[in-house]
């Protein structure tokens, strides 16, 4: 069913990459009513403070693109919080939706839930059917829980709330920390510091052979918005481009595109995390969407966006 353009729409975690994108998307969509506190306005990982902001704003519709996220390094070494953090948003979140009977939800996970040793590409029934890679196992089975949740409150409150698995994002607004970010992000900054000190070598992590899905966020909040529109049941369903490429392509295709011409080396002792996570995604191109932006296009996108905004380092 469609939205009502004047629906006040609640995107949880908008100042991220994520949910700056399904802002973008609404705007552009003509929708009038989105709220979108920061962190700082409104801590969900708080609960007393989630259930007055739903009594204080209730919103009709809420997308929770909220959660701690991060890089193979982040996830390897923060365990604890990835899942403490994680639960207690997605908890705080839901429950204040369901109390306050909000009809219209999206849920987002990730790819990383499905198990490590998934047959590729990935579908969603592969949920649950082994365990998930060491590297980022808190942060999968938070998000697991959140699935198992919003599938709980369809069978119990008969509510039409869905989830979505996003494969690996990239876009303007990513977190470009040159530790906790994620692969795409990281060699950006790596290939641009190295251009612009003259550095004739870089060290990237792992061997390079992992293949990876990469999905521009723009082409995400799209999804968002048409899952909502179009879709109502309880099986997550999978948003990706349905290609991948190894790291090491990855890295020739951002060094090209940085304008990076020095040598690309691998550190064997950091982790590659799981061998391949590549998503199956016709449920989703049934329902009538699929991917705008290329992957050079797209890496080009961001690297304007990081120039324009990051050059001086954060
Ligand atoms: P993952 O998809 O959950 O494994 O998360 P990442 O995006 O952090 O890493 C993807 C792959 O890129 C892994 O095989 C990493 O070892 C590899 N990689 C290579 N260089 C880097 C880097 O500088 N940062 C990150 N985060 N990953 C890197």
């Amino acid at each position: 069913r469609p939205l009502d353009r004047s629906a006040r729409v609640f995107v949880a975690g908008g100042s991220g990459l994520v949910g700056s994108a399904v802002r973008r998307e609404l705007r552009r969509e003509g929708f009038t009513d989105v709220v979108a506190p920061g962190s700082a306005e409104l801590d969900l990982r708080e609960r007393q403070a989630v259930f007055d902001w739903f009594a204080a704003r209730r919103p009709d519709v809420v997308v929770l693109a909220a959660a701690r996220v991060g890089g193979i390094k982040a996830n390897a070494t923060r365990p604890a919080e990835f899942l403490s953090d994680n639960l207690r948003i997605q908890v705080n979140v839901l429950d204040a939706a369901l109390e306050h009977g909000v009809e219209r939800l999206l849920f987002l996970g990730s790819s990383c839930i499905y198990p490590k040793f998934a047959e590729q590409p990935i579908r969603e029934e592969a949920l649950l059917t082994g365990p998930p890679e060491p590297t980022n196992d808190a942060y999968a089975i938070a998000k697991i829980a959140g699935i198992l949740q919003v599938q709980a409150v369809r069978r119990q409150y008969g509510l039409p709330w869905i989830s979505a698995m996003p494969t690996n994002l990239y876009g303007p607004g990513d977190n470009f920390h040159p530790e906790h970010s994620h692969v795409l992000p990281s060699l950006m900054r790596r290939f641009h510091e190295a251009k612009e000190s003259g550095a004739r070598r870089v060290v990237n992590w792992g061997s390079g052979t992992p293949r990876r899905e990469f999905l521009h966020v723009d082409d995400l909040a799209r999804a968002c918005l048409h899952l909502i529109e179009h879709y109502d049941a309880a099986s997550p369903v999978n948003v990706g481009t349905g290609t991948d490429l190894t790291i090491r392509e990855l890295a020739d295709l951002v060094a090209e595109v940085v304008g990076y011409r020095g040598s690309v080396e691998w550190d064997t002792k950091q982790p590659d995390g799981t061998p391949r996570k590549l998503l199956e995604v016709s449920r989703l191109t049934a329902l009538g969407w699929v991917p705008r932006v290329g992957l050079r296009e797209g890496i080009a996108r961001t690297y304007a966006w990081y120039v324009e905004n990051h050059e001086s380092g954060t």
